[in-house]
């Protein structure tokens, strides 16, 4: 076993500190990464609050991971010591079944999460990114280019794929209009991708202080949520709207900007249920209401080869690891740009949380 250091959450309202465990020896198919860079995502923090009700304590979140390769088993031949390397949210699968033949792993029945989920490998839980090092199988080690900017890398792995999947689950292209709901770290990404993909954007915002920023990132026009008028002039007109909003909302604001056939994708995975919409606003013009979780392995890797080929990064405020807490109270009041990320070299044995 591998002494590790990493921040955790020990029970659901004391704030996130130091935390020694131990990490698997690399076995002949796993990759040992120094972790450089890790983001902080709302699901880290709806798990370090236990927001889902499933934490078992104490939980290193941490699923943006992106590092240097220090140690590889015999049988791996992707990566080698000093190649740099990414982590999301999946750390492994069973391999065999439907989705996982499909390259699907995260529809996997018994997939294993980066942290809070069942550990084969030691019996216990796994224990994600906020740490200095991870054993991950070599099918689950993304390969990251060398000319992007590391640490803006980090939230592709979570942030990214999780809002370039659905855009290109849905062809999202040129012709098209598309809604981005919320512009947070899965939302700037949306806006990114869907721009880089050729739509018409959209941006959805309850913040009237993100405009400048929304226009810059991608956007074509932003439509402040809370006004009635502004929402209205939309009506049945979205191809496809992405929904990422951490908090329970109305869905029926979003439904009637559907035209015919028109998808409202939810990715946000708020603490209470959002309240449901009315029927009507489906039934009459066909409309979807749809859902969609991360992505698979091999699509993960071609969004960050996407990333890599057209310079997309996240945008990023970078933070000692001792500001973590600081950094869940600020994301809470949306107040990010538009991403927290770890410098792991804040990571030391000595001296707690903030
Ligand atoms: P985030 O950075 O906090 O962004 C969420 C954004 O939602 C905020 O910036 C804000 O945007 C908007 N918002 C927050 N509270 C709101 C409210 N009460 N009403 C309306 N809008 C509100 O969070 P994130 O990391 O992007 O994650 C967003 C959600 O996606 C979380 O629930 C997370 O757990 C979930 N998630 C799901 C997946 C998946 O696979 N489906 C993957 C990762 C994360 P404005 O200021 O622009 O309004
Ligand atoms: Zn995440």
């Amino acid at each position: 076993m591998t002494k590790t250091l990493g921040y955790a959450a020990h029970n659901a309202t004391a704030p996130l500190d130091l935390f020694h465990f131990e990490r698997r020896e690399p076995g002949p198919r796993d990759v040992q990464i120094e972790i450089l860079y890790c983001g902080v995502c709302h699901s880290d923090l709806h798990t370090a609050r236990d927001e889902w009700h499933n934490t078992l304590y104490p939980v290193v979140p941490g699923h943006e991971i992106v590092g240097r390769v220090t140690q590889v088993g015999a049988e791996v031949h992707g990566f080698k010591a000093g190649d740099l390397a990414g982590v999301g949210c999946l750390v492994d699968s069973c391999g065999t079944c439907p989705e996982c033949r499909e390259g699907l792993e995260q529809f996997c029945p018994s997939f294993t999460l980066t942290y809070n989920s069942p550990d084969p490998s030691t019996g216990k839980m796994t224990y994600g990114g906020y740490s200095n090092r991870i054993v991950v199988d070599e099918g689950f080690v993304l390969r990251v280019s060398e000319k992007l900017d590391l640490a803006a890398v980090a939230p592709l792995l979570c942030a990214g794929i999780t809002t370039y999947s659905p855009l290109r689950q849905w062809n999202v292209g040129p012709g098209q209009k598309v809604g981005v709901v919320g512009l947070g770290g899965l939302g700037h990404m949306g806006v990114k991708f869907a721009h880089a993909f050729g739509a018409e954007v959209v941006l959805f915002t309850t913040s009237p202080g993100k405009t400048a920023d929304a226009l810059r990132l991608g956007a074509d026009e932003v439509v402040i949520s809370k006004k009635p008028d502004e929402m209205r002039r939309h009506l049945a007109s979205f191809d496809f709207i992405l929904d990422t909003v951490a908090a329970p909302h109305d869905l029926d604001a979003y439904l009637e900007l559907l035209k015919r056939d028109g998808t409202l994708c939810l990715v946000g995975a708020p603490e209470n249920p959002h309240p449901s919409p009315t029927v009507f606003n489906l039934i009459f013009k066909r409309r979807r209401l749809a859902g969609s979780l991360i992505g698979g392995i091999r699509e993960t890797q071609e969004m960050l080869d996407f990333c890599a080929e057209h310079d997309i990064v996240s945008d990023i405020e970078l933070i000692p690891i001792q500001q973590v807490n600081a950094a869940y109270e600020r994301m809470l009041r949306s107040d990010v740009k538009y991403r927290f990320v770890i410098d792991m070299a804040s990571l030391k044995p000595e001296g707690g949380g903030d």
